[in-house]
């Protein structure tokens, strides 16, 4: 599993491809990220988060135009279909990068295909970083998967088996007793299995439109602006 020294980098690990194992459970719970303060940061329902690209990340480690456009089109691909949840918040791609704007970037490291934040990340950490496993070829043309399941953590959810495989650092399932292994939040897949599944959109269009300051499994929903 990637690092979770730092609560905002989660990656998906080196996978093994043992998707037959574990396709026939059934998704249907969320597995939520907590925090030792005993919140669930969550995006500010109402709020508009901008994405967009580090062009200089990719130009600097020789990646080529048509593989920055490549990435491009998928970042658009999955703000779409983000919005399409209708989850109260609207994704919006910008070319110009604000302070607050999810950036997707570049950097090396052998060990995980991306690295991503939670909500409660800082304007200038929220960053998902695509690494080098994710151009090889036998991956390349899964970084739209591997960007969903990225932009899951940027929501607020954790790995489906979080609470035993992370259980440093908390999480709660949402609604109690998750086993949600056909979760977007599923790993230890070939990244192109990983897609939204009905339920992962279904419970997080319910935790968004919960009251913030509501509690879940004692622990507080907290909203963080998408703006400074
Ligand atoms: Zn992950």
């Amino acid at each position: 599993m990637g690092s979770l020294s730092d609560m905002t980098d989660i990656s998906i690990p080196y996978a093994q491809c043992i998707t037959s194992r574990i396709l026939n459970t059934m998704c249907n719970k969320l597995r939520l990220h907590s925090t030792s303060s005993g919140t669930i940061p969550r995006w500010t329902p109402g709020s508009t988060l901008t994405c967009g690209i580090e062009h200089q990340s990719f130009l600097r480690a020789h990646y080529s135009i048509d593989d920055i456009e490549h990435v491009k089109g998928c970042l658009k691909e999955v703000i779409s279909l983000l919005n399409s949840f209708n989850l109260g918040l609207r994704f919006v791609y910008v070319e110009d990068l604000l302070p607050e704007t999810f950036t997707l970037a570049y950097a090396n490291d052998p060990d995980s295909y991306a690295t991503s934040f939670f909500p409660d990340a800082a304007p200038g950490r929220r960053k998902i970083v695509l690494h080098e496993s994710s151009f090889l070829p036998l991956y390349r043309a899964s970084i739209f998967n591997i960007l969903c399941h990225e932009f899951g953590h940027t929501l607020g959810m954790r790995h489906w088996d979080a609470g035993w495989t992370e259980p440093n650092y908390p999480s709660i399932c949402f609604p109690p007793d998750s086993n949600n292994k056909l979760s977007v939040m599923g790993i230890y897949k070939h990244p192109e299995t990983l897609r939204f599944h009905p339920e992962d959109i279904e419970w997080l269009r319910e935790f968004y439109s919960r009251k913030n300051g509501s509690m879940i499994q004692g622990c507080t929903i907290k909203d963080y602006p998408s703006r400074p």
